[in-house]
Parts: C-alpha cells; structure tokens; sequence
C-alpha cells in the first residue's frame, strides 16, 4: 500500500498549533505523557492476554519502556512492546480527539496564548506534548496479534503521512526529532531527572539505553517500577502522590485531598483516592462515568467500570486494587459482581466519611465545595439510603451571612417556633439574598438556604427533612413564619389600609392583566418590595420552569405568576386611590416590574419602555 497524506481533524490542528506556538513552561512533562501512553498500552495488552494467551509470544511478556537517543542524529527514541496501533487506530488515535467534552473544551479557548496554555494544561495535550520538543514525529508500531506494521509521520503542521512498514515489532516506537533549543534531552541525566521527576511511579520499568555513540555504558532501569499504591504510605513522598495523581487522573492539577487505605476483611483491596484541586473539564458530561482505575493483582483492567464509585463521586480519581476479584470475566459481569459491590460500599462510605472530617476541620472545605458540591447533592436523590450523611456535608449560602453555612449550623441557630428549614431557589445568591419574597424573613432573622445549582431543584423536592426538620419553601410557607416574632420592632401601617379600597384595587388589576396572570393577592411577606411575582403553592417553583425553558426540555411552559402586592406600601396605597383607568394603566408596570426582580424577560419591551417613559413624564410635570 503506497503512503496517505492525511489532515488532522480541526480540532487537533488548533490544539498543535497552541501546543508549538506557546511558551509552554515546562516542556519537560511531553516525557511524562509519552511514558504514560506506553505504560498505559503495556497495561491494556496485559489485561487482553488474560484471555487471549496468544496475543503475547512467549519471548516477548516482559513489559518495559525503552528510552534511546542518537546524539548524531537528534534524536530521542521512546519505544514500548505493549498493544501498539493499526492504521485505523493511527487515524483515530493521533490524528483526531476521541475525548468527550472536546467540542465545549475547544469553544472555550479564547485564542490568548497565555490563558489557553492554563486552559489546556486542564484538558492534558498527551501525544501532541511531543511537538513542544520535536519538529517532526515518527511512530513505527504494529498491533499485537496482526500482522503488518504501520509509519506515521508529521511535522505537526496540519497533516501526517501513513504507509505500511516491515521492520516495526509489537508495540510502539516513537522518534522524536528534536528542535535545536530542545536538544538537553538527548542527555542522559537529563533524562533521567525527568523520569525520576515524573515517572518513578510507573509500575513498568523504564530502561535508559546508551547512546549509539556510546558503547562502553550499560542499558539502566531509571523508575522505580512498583505499583505506587501497593508501597507503605511512609515510603511514598509527597511529590511521588502528586505525579501519580497526574499519571493516574490526567489532571494537571495537585489533588485537594488523598486518600490511601487498605481494607481487609471479607474482601480485600487497596485504593489510593485523589479528590482533585480544579473541576476536570468533562465533569458535566452527560455520561457521568467514574475515572477509578480497576486493577487486579496489579494488572489494569478497566478505568471507567460502572457500579465502581456512584455517579455523584465522580470527581474522585485514582485505582482500586483487589486481589479478590475475578479476572476472566467480562466487563459486564464485573460490573455486577457482589464482590465489586462490597468495594463500592467501602468506598463510598469512606469517602463521605472523610468528606464530613474535612467539612469539620479543613479551612479549604469551602473552596472543594464551591468545585464539586453541585455534584455531590446528586446522591441526595440518588442515593436514599445515604441521604441524611450526605446533608451533613452540604454547605449552602444563606440569608444570614456571606459564609457558606451547613446545615447543622442552621438548625443551631433556628427560632424557638420555628421547626422548618426555609429555602428559596434562584440563579445567584445575591440576587436571591435580596428577593421581596425573603423580605419578612430577613425582618424576623429567619435563615433562608440561597439554592443556586440547577440540582438544587431535584433534591429539595424529594429529601423531606434534615434531622427531622423539613425542608419547606420560603415562598410558600407564609402561615408558618407568621407564628414567629420579630425581634425588631416593625412599624405595621394596618390601620392606614383602606380594605374596600385595596380589594377593588386587586379586583381592577385581575381585570387589566386578564391571562398574564394566575391571580392577584394581597400578601405580608413583602416589606420594601411593592410588587411581587409567586408560583401556586406546592407548584413548580419559578425558578425550576426557568431551567426547564433554558434546557428546551420544555417551551410550553411558561405558566402565568400569581402577582403578589403590598397593601402597606405607598405606592399601593396610593395606587388604591385613583380611577380605574389609571389603575389599569399602571397594572402592565407593576407586571413588569416583578418579572424584572424575578429575573423574568418582559414579553413586550417596547410597551414597557413607553409606559415607563410616559410615567416618568407625567411625575416631572
Ligand atoms: P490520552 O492518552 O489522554 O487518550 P493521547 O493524545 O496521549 O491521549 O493519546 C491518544 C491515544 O493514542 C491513546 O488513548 C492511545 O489509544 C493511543 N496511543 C498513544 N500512545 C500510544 C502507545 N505508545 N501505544 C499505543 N497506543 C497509544
């Protein structure tokens, strides 16, 4: 077959492009990503050969990674003997991202060198780092079990070259072509640093040969090469977690917390945890997978195994090891086996144990929250039987102050009378801090828990109560706080409210605003506010619907307010006063103004603006 010229996909084209042309700081780590990948074929192979024992030949089951240069040359040469690529996996692998989430990743980029290098320093660069330091690839490799090898070659400059090649052996060579400000790699103690630095972690030895030039020296293991997570906690530095983190995760990041334990009894297993520093950029995706690496008796066997860790702890990284698992069944029945059930439980505990620990003791706890709270509360309508745990580690914004505040916190400081834990839904805390609906509350000292994370909508209507105290809407729980006193001494203005003449007030605007409204109510819970928007009570909240339409799960909704007013307000008060056909001119005003407090769009600006105008008009005369 004679040799294709073919063009990266865009995306990867983008991504070289910023990869070659940024000052990238630490080129040094393109080391770490190549060794990673080869470690990570040689593992792939190994778990395929537990059930296909021809894949490997006898003479070649030793896993190693081999690092060779040639000074003369310029060239740095990294081969491994593990699962290698065939053309279609070339196409795919090297000249295209497989990763979800690639599309909302590339739309971020801005295009500013600087802050797209700390962008993709999240996103990980893997294969293409090799460009920082070369001025053209090579990769000869062929794919256990088949039998043509395969030459592709590129200059990263937006296409790459593909032919058949006779002399690749299973596995994959890399040979890097080194710019003239990257030659330090072609030192041997530089190399070895960088492994030492980056990869001492690898679980495959990493052998450093001398260079052609050199022939008195000897071919020399530079890692480690033992499983991290099986060595003691006190062998393992501070620094060794930290790359291994990075290995493992992907991320680019330090871990905000680790987590390394052996659990003995009736299943056995060792897992070392990370709970990452930054959000990886795929949290949100829809598929929702964990990223715990499975091995068994050190051998890899899967990295994003269902039924391993909930959904709702996603964010946490790093493997599982058990020698107490099968091996020769499928993924399938892995992911059922009640031995792997066993380890979610341990697991799932243990982490929402240390989570609470951390709430209670770590300064930082806030910061995690603010990461990955809105995945946590997940669980709370995923996960039942953990619901009331996975409450004691929520923090939440509040009425009170701007500190995040948990619940236990709340229930301390409730009222004598009060025995619900009042909340209001909404897309910014500060906004809703300030919302005339809380108005009263605020009055009284009653806390309200600000929700802002869309999930916030799902758990609050299904998780009942905390230490036996409902959760309850502020909006509709009117009744209730009217039992609670204020400290304060509030001046009620009652007796100045002419009845009669609100209730034709309330029957005229009913009239005016016909079908944009539900209803129109007088309310108490106002105090600053004149007007105020509400959904029925026990109905979906305003905000919920706001999600909804946003999401396009449904444009139909858009079902009319109930428009709430404040008899003791001036301006109602006034308003009470004058002839109907200047309260049915102020009514669309009045409207509108509530769905601006409510974050609502107005459905006909134009009209809003004239009347505004008008009004304003009218008051300079
Ligand atoms: P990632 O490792 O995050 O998937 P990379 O860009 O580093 O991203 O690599 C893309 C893919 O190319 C890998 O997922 C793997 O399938 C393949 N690949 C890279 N290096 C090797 C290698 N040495 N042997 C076999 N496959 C490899």
């Amino acid at each position: 077959m004679s040799e294709e010229k073919l063009s990266f996909q865009a995306e990867v084209a983008k991504l070289l492009d910023i990869v070659v042309n940024s000052l990238y700081s630490n080129k040094e780590i393109f080391l770490r990503e190549l060794i990673s990948n080869a470690s990570d074929s040689c593992d792939r192979l190994r778990y395929m050969s537990i059930t296909n024992k021809k894949i490997i030949k006898d003479s070649n089951n030793d896993f190693q990674i081999i690092i060779s240069t040639n000074k003369e040359k310029k060239q740095l040469i990294i081969s491994d003997n593990g699962l290698g690529m065939n053309r279609d996996d070339l196409v795919k692998n090297l000249g295209t991202i497989a990763k979800s989430g690639t599309n909302e990743f590339m739309n971020s980029l801005t295009g500013d060198n600087t802050k797209d290098v700390s962008l993709i320093g999240q996103f990980g660069v893997g294969f293409y780092s090799a460009f920082m330091v070369s001025k053209k690839v090579e990769v000869i490799t062929k794919k256990a079990g088949e039998k043509n090898g395969w030459h592709w070659v590129s200059d990263g400059k937006g296409n790459y070259r593909i032919k058949e090649n006779q002399t690749a052996s299973r596995g994959a060579k890399l040979i890097l072509h080194l710019r003239k400000e990257s030659e330090e790699y072609l030192e041997p103690i530089r190399l070895k640093t960088v492994v030492k630095t980056y990869s001492d972690h690898i679980s495959i030895p990493v052998v450093l040969e001398p260079d052609s030039e050199n022939k008195s020296d000897k071919p020399e293991i530079i890692n480690k090469a033992s499983a991290l997570w099986m060595r003691a906690k006190n062998e393992i530095s501070e620094d060794e977690y930290i790359e291994f983190y990075r290995h493992s995760s992907g991320g680019y990041d330090e871990p905000w917390h680790t987590l390394h334990f052996r659990a003995e009894g009736s299943i056995e297993y060792t897992s070392l945890l990370y709970i990452p520093t930054n959000r990886p950029f795929d949290l949100f995706d829809p598929e929702r997978k964990n990223k715990i690496k499975l091995y068994v008796n050190r051998v890899f066997i899967a990295d994003d195994l269902d039924g391993l860790l909930p959904p709702y702890l996603r964010f946490v990284r790093g493997v599982i090891d058990s020698p107490d698992l099968p091996l020769n069944i499928s993924r399938e029945m892995l992911q059922d086996n009640p031995q792997l059930k066993k380890i979610q439980k341990g697991l799932v505990s243990k982490i929402l144990k240390e989570l609470l620990d951390k709430n209670k003791k770590d300064e930082s706890f806030d910061k995690f929250w603010s990461t990955f709270g809105a995945v946590l509360k997940e669980g709370l309508y995923e996960d039942f039987e953990r619901r009331e745990k996975i409450l004691e580690i929520c923090k939440f914004n509040t009425s009170k102050n701007d500190k995040l505040r948990s619940l236990k916190q709340y229930v301390e400081d409730m009222k004598d009378e009060q025995s619900s834990i009042f909340y209001i839904t909404g897309d910014d805390s500060e906004i809703l801090r300030k919302a005339p609906q809380i108005e009263a509350y605020h009055d009284k000292e009653i806390e309200v828990l600000l929700l802002t994370d869309p999930v916030d909508e799902f758990w609050i209507s299904s998780s009942g109560s905390f230490q036996d105290h409902p959760f309850k809407s502020a909006i509709d729980s009117a009744d209730e706080i009217d039992k609670i006193k204020s400290k304060k001494n509030i001046k009620k203005k009652d007796s100045n409210v002419n009845e009669e003449k609100i209730d034709k007030l309330v029957l005229t605007l009913k009239k005016a605003l016909k079908d944009n409204v539900k209803d129109v109510k007088t309310t108490d819970r106002l105090r600053e506010s004149a007007v105020c928007l509400v959904s029925e009570t026990g109905g979906i909240s305003i905000h919920m619907e706001r999600m909804m339409r946003q999401n396009g799960q449904s444009q139909n909704i858009n079902s009319p307010r109930i428009l709430e007013i404040n008899p003791n307000h001036s301006l109602i008060e006034k308003l009470s006063s004058q002839t109907e056909s200047t309260i049915e001119e102020t009514a669309y005003l009045l409207l509108d103004q509530a769905r601006i407090i409510e974050g609502d769009p107005i459905p006909d600006r134009t009209a809003f603006a004239q009347r505004l105008a008008e009004n304003i008009e009218k008051s300079l005369i």
